[in-house]
């Protein structure tokens, strides 16, 4: 369990800063957390489409990630987990 907390503590963190980068446009984010630790993302907008841009997201202190660098083309196969952070679920949480 200490594990998925500190983890969702960076997802939250994380969707606090791409909502504020993103005020308008997005209701939520598609979170996708790969085998090398980095973190892939999607906005999910107002309609429920996703947002065809990828965003990548990797701790600083691991440095850049070879593996994403040398083959980022297929990231979709090497998901280990995936979770959506809707904006409203996030404002309730702060509250
Ligand atoms: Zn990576």
């Amino acid at each position: 369990m200490g594990t998925v907390s500190v983890y969702s503590d960076k997802l939250v963190w994380l969707a606090n800063e791409i909502f504020a980068a993103f005020p308008q446009e997005a209701s939520g984010l598609s979170f996708y957390t790969l085998d090398c630790a980095c973190v892939y993302y999607q906005r999910v907008f107002m309609d429920g489409s996703l947002d065809p841009h990828v965003g990548i997201y990797r701790d600083a202190e691991n440095g850049p990630c070879e593996i994403c660098m040398s083959k980022d083309e297929d990231w979709e196969e090497r998901v280990v987990d995936e979770i959506v952070v809707y904006k409203s679920n996030f404002q309730m949480a702060e509250a």
